[in-house]
């Protein structure tokens, strides 16, 4: 049987360390659907299609193991529906640590099924986020090492659009 993980998150915009967790969570299991959770009390940068064209671009290599797509609700019950046996997510300092602990039990009290696995990001991406990049590269800070170089030019001609218009 097929073995598949769901990895939820907003991917606004996709970053270097998104890419490491799925590359090592590829190597546990034989398809990750990186899953853009729709949440509109949250504000974003780029709109569902424009992360979604960026997740698909930066991880075109991985092929077939990895499926994009955007859900609502809850994540356990679009984890069911993908037939999922594990909510992969990232962790990076200890400050990730209490809110992704909150969630995972959340999680599973909803639905004992589903396991959470969380994975060390690499040291590299330890401080990479992507409302850190956002921060930085609205004021022209460089960001192309965090980054696919897909999310260096689109973030780049957003914040361009942006100023333009001020
Ligand atoms: P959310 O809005 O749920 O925080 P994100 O898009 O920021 O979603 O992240 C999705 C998942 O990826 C989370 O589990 C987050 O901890 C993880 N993640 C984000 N940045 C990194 C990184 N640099 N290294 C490893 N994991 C990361």
């Amino acid at each position: 049987m097929e073995k598949i993980a769901i990895y939820p998150g907003s991917f606004d915009p996709v970053t270097n360390g998104h890419l490491d967790i799925v590359e090592r969570g590829l190597k546990i299991f034989d398809k990750i659907v990186v899953a853009i959770m729709c949440n509109p009390t949250k504000e974003s940068l780029f709109n569902i299609d424009e992360r979604l064209e960026m997740l698909k671009t930066s991880m075109h290599a991985f092929n077939t193991h990895v499926e994009f797509e955007a859900f609502n609700g809850l994540t356990v019950d679009y984890a069911d529906e993908r037939k999922a046996h594990a909510i992969l997510r990232g962790l990076r300092a200890v400050s990730d640590f209490e809110y992704e602990f909150q969630m995972a039990l959340m999680n599973r009290r909803l639905n004992r099924e589903i396991q959470t696995l969380f994975l060390m990001t690499g040291l590299r991406w330890i401080f990479t986020s992507s409302s850190i990049i956002k921060e930085a590269a609205r004021f022209g800070g460089d960001i192309e090492d965090m980054v696919p170089q897909i999310v260096n030019e689109k973030i780049k001609e957003k914040f361009a659009g942006i100023q333009s218009r001020q």
